[in-house]
């Protein structure tokens, strides 16, 4: 078996819910593969893109499209090239917001949970950094992985600090 793209910016990606592990066709270069996303922004239907197109860039440049909605801003365009075109998104309910930090997008780890947070004991430092994000005090307790109020874990490339960013039903 070949080996899987790997992403830098989503680097738990084949530990979460976005990769389809089933046969398809991929819409991108017809090939046929066993793992595969079936969402893009892009006018076309997309129901399937083996993970070699995206990381390629291929898929976003056929479908003129891309996997993230929303991002924190990074200066370098090779890097948002990299974030919007070459990185499958995440699930959530108002669509990606990929967090920034050091002047380049954070790691993705996945959902979490103030009890999640907690277990990391990393709970304390997430919650001042999101509340000074926010610019407002939020209420720990309504925090729940894939909850109605779901919290998303990113990750610093270079200072390693941990970001929150939550949204709601
Ligand atoms: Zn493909
Ligand atoms: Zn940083």
């Amino acid at each position: 078996m070949r080996s899987r793209p790997i992403f830098k910016y989503h680097p738990k990606l084949y530990e979460s819910d976005v990769v389809t592990f089933e046969k398809g066709t991929c819409q991108c270069c017809g090939r046929e593969t066993d793992a595969y996303i079936s969402s893009m922004y892009c006018i076309a239907d997309i129901d399937c893109l083996c993970l070699e197109c995206v990381a390629s860039g291929r898929a976003a440049e056929k479908f003129d499209g891309g996997f993230v909605q929303y991002a924190e801003p990074v200066s370098d365009p090779e890097k948002q090239d990299e974030l919007f075109h070459r990185t499958p998104g995440y699930i959530s309910w108002q669509g990606e917001y990929w967090l920034s930090c050091c002047d380049d997008y954070c790691a993705f780890l996945g959902d979490v949970g103030t009890e999640e947070l907690e277990e990391m004991g990393i709970v304390d430092e997430v919650f001042a950094d999101f509340n000074a994000r926010i610019g407002e005090e939020f209420d720990r307790e309504d925090l729940s992985e894939n909850g109605v109020m779901a919290g998303y874990l990113f990750q610093c490339l270079h200072c390693k600090k941990y970001h929150l960013w939550a949204d709601a039903d």
